[in-house]
């Protein structure tokens, strides 16, 4: 799995973001979501923290280094 705008490779954590931020069908890196959604990239890491901290499955620490 890629970035529709920019075609990185997606980490796990990104494709956990997209789930449950991005609605649209396209999938985005984190970098080009922060930009979709008008929200800094800063603020999609604490996303990631919360959702870990819930227990989220669609999150991981370790998720191949690419966050
Ligand atoms: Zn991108």
């Amino acid at each position: 799995m890629t970035c529709a705008q920019c075609g990185k490779p997606l980490s796990f954590n990104e494709m956990g973001l997209n789930r449950k931020l991005n609605a649209n069908a396209e999938k985005l890196c984190m970098a080009c979501m922060a930009v979709r959604l008008n929200v800094g990239e800063e603020r999609l890491r604490e996303k990631i923290g919360e959702y870990l901290a819930a227990g989220c499955l669609y999150f991981a620490k370790e998720d191949g280094g690419s966050v």
